[in-house]
């Protein structure tokens, strides 16, 4: 799917963490089950039905929300800014937290889907032992979720990579339109942000982006980074503690939306297929847990898990 898939140890590369929203894929409506999918789904209940689950979810469930893709089906090849380049390269965290700036608005805007609201319906219904996702927008939260791993960080949350104090979204943003008057109306004017609405504003002038002043942590000046795992850069242990909880106290691993491109989402395939548990992956395109799967469904995601709340928990399915 994409040539720079192998990535090996605990390094991720969270492609929304990186900001730039740009080259997202067309997201059409999401087609209905076929009768096949739907008897598919009847025997993934039979597995599941009497058992904890825990639920890995990745950027298909949010496709549906708006936000893209970067590994889908449809997904343009793109270079993401690793850790280190954003640590050791001012010039690159310029621009980065330019689009950032320009850019995270959009997701702020999202809102969750029917997949989210069946996540949350199954945990509140008491199937799920918890979430654990690869998406930094928060969204399963948003449906209501209440035990979920952000695993990969979120984007409304910054670091102080100096101090460690961490700040809101919406507080930086404050600051930094603060320290760059003008700056989205400029780009706006070049036609970046209103021509791009669904995609990562495009930045049309270098000059923009050259004259882009970042924040520094208002406590000690120190380096600010959004709270995202970069590529090249590990999940913080308590993260991955929690999520082998969840894992540990299921009988099942449900995966929804995600190629489980990065081990730090396959290593939960791996575990549970190790202790015999049964995996359940439902994703459009092809995973590297598919080898280990007991049911894999390639079928929309948010209609899926809609379908498993009728049928694994019926008293919730006008939730
Ligand atoms: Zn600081």
């Amino acid at each position: 799917m994409n040539g720079n898939a192998a990535v090996g140890g605990d390094k991720v590369r969270p492609g929304i963490g990186q900001t730039g929203f740009r080259q997202a894929a067309p997201v059409g409506p999401s087609a209905g089950l076929t009768p096949a999918d739907s008897a598919v789904l009847e025997t993934v209940a039979d597995i599941l039905r009497g058992l904890p689950v825990a639920l890995l979810t990745g950027a298909g469930l949010s496709t549906d929300s708006g936000i893209p893709d970067y590994r889908g089906p449809n997904a343009a090849p793109r270079q993401p800014l690793t850790y280190q380049e954003f640590m050791g390269d001012p010039e690159l965290r310029r621009r980065y937290w330019a689009r950032n700036h320009i850019g995270w608005a959009h997701m702020k805007r999202a809102e969750p889907n029917a997949g989210h609201r069946a996540a949350a319906a199954l945990e509140k219904a008491g199937v799920l032992t918890g979430i654990i996702t690869q998406n930094v927008d928060r969204l399963h939260e948003a449906a209501g979720a209440g035990t979920v791993v952000d695993l990969h960080g979120r984007f409304d949350r910054i670091v102080c990579t100096d101090c460690g104090n961490s700040y809101s979204r919406d507080f930086l943003a404050v600051v930094l339109a603060e320290l760059n008057p003008g700056f989205l109306s400029a780009v706006e004017e070049a036609g970046g942000a209103a021509s791009a609405p669904d995609a990562d504003a495009e930045l049309e002038s270098e000059l923009l982006i050259a004259s882009f002043n970042v924040a520094r942590c208002p406590l000690c000046g120190g380096l600010l980074k959004p709270d995202f795992v970069f590529f090249g850069e590990n999940v913080p242990r308590d993260r991955v503690e929690r999520s082998y909880q969840m894992l540990d106290s299921a009988g099942a691993l449900v995966v929804a939306g995600s190629s489980l491109t990065v081990m730090s989402g396959l290593r939960f395939v791996k575990k549970a297929a190790k202790d015999g548990k049964p995996v359940i992956i439902i994703n459009r395109g092809a995973t590297r847990g598919d080898p280990l799967a007991a049911v894999k469904l390639e079928a929309g995601v948010g209609e899926s898990l809609g379908r498993l709340v009728e049928l694994l928990a019926p008293d919730w399915r006008n939730s």
